[in-house]
């Protein structure tokens, strides 16, 4: 099958499409001991069927093994010499492909696999890569998250131009992760929203809600070519009603209450209702993970979410709502 051909098939049904999900391993968080660090194409069948939803967009993990594995664990970024990416997400991106169209078949068309990129880092090597890639396999999107490459979102408006000139050639959309941490430079929403106001030519979705911060979602809601992925939602609804520093303050929070987190998902996306596209984060709608800061201090995250409490959620929205964010828009993202 191809991409116009998937394409077709998805624009004539009516099912729901998660917009946000992992497929593959990351051997950082593996042996970090954090959770979640893996999901196969065959996991998410089984999740699929089991919450009635009928595709989801699928990218890599985070982990490249262009780094150096124990560097990259000390958050030291080192090229590692002999290994099968010479560009970042090399071989990620090929073993996802590989996954979807060779070993499970049965998914093409169900599973929409989006290449992983860092905006900085020998961008033109991986946009040949990905060009390539391309001409093998339907590829859907292009997914970052510069945070965790402590790679500036910013490069794509520099030397990371041609990673975006590729997503126009090729006529598909850019998923971008989101940061308002204060000591975040890589990813922060604001500098996300500079590079899709500056890209008019390419379709992108701002994951996490914008972190609720609602002069981001208004700025997105504004930009013809911006949508916003409500991914990892259930938990981000908890670091809401704790105030954390990963959630936009107060004062800037978009207003909604956050302890009922189907009426705050209604609430945004009623807001917003040609904006958001929902997405799970499966398996990453979890959070657990332990990691030392540099006193030395242990920092222990655990952020809990069954797997089924994203897809719950959804379908507690009026049916015309839900059908929009899980598929309207999806559509309008994914194909234009
Ligand atoms: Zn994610």
């Amino acid at each position: 099958m191809t991409r116009p051909q998937i394409a077709r098939q998805i624009r004539a049904g009516a099912g729901l499409i998660d917009a946000h999900t992992h497929l593959g391993a990351d051997m950082a968080a593996f042996y970090n001991g954090d959770f979640p660090y893996a999901i196969s194409a065959e996991d998410h069948g089984v999740r699929l069927a089991h919450l009635g939803l009928e595709r989801a967009v699928c990218f890599p993990f985070v982990y490249t093994n262009y780094f150096q594995l124990i560097a990259y664990r000390h958050g030291r970024f080192r090229r590692a010499t002999g290994s099968a990416s010479r560009f970042p997400y090399e071989f990620e991106n090929l073993r996802l492909c590989r996954e979807i169209y060779e070993a499970f078949p049965e998914f093409a068309g169900t599973l929409l696999p989006f290449a992983f990129f860092d905006p900085a880092r020998e961008p033109a090597g991986q946009a040949a890569a990905l060009r390539r890639l391309a001409r093998r396999y339907p590829l859907f999107g292009l997914k970052t998250a510069s945070s965790y490459l402590r790679s500036p979102i910013t490069a794509l408006l520099g030397k990371g131009a041609c990673l975006l000139d590729l997503a126009a050639e090729l006529d598909i959309p850019v998923t971008i992760h989101t940061s308002v941490l204060p000591a975040d430079p890589w990813a922060n929403v604001f500098d996300v929203l500079k590079v899709v106001a500056e890209r008019p030519d390419v379709r992108f979705a701002l994951a996490h809600t914008c972190r609720f911060d609602r002069r981001a979602l208004d700025r997105a809601a504004a930009l013809q070519n911006c949508f916003v992925d409500c991914a990892a939602f259930h938990i981000h609804c908890r670091l809401a009603v704790e105030n954390h520093p990963a959630i936009a303050a107060k004062p800037h929070r978009f207003h909604a209450d956050y302890r009922d987190h189907a009426a705050a998902l209604q609430r945004i996306a009623a807001a917003y209702p040609v904006k958001i596209l929902w997405g799970s984060d499966t398996p990453a709608h979890y959070w657990k993970s332990v990691f030392r800061d540099a006193r030395g201090m242990e920092i222990r995250l655990n952020l809990a979410c069954g797997p089924t409490t994203e897809a719950d959620c959804l379908r507690k929205l009026p049916a015309q709502l839900a059908r929009r964010i899980a598929h309207n828009n999806t559509v309008r993202f994914l194909f234009g």
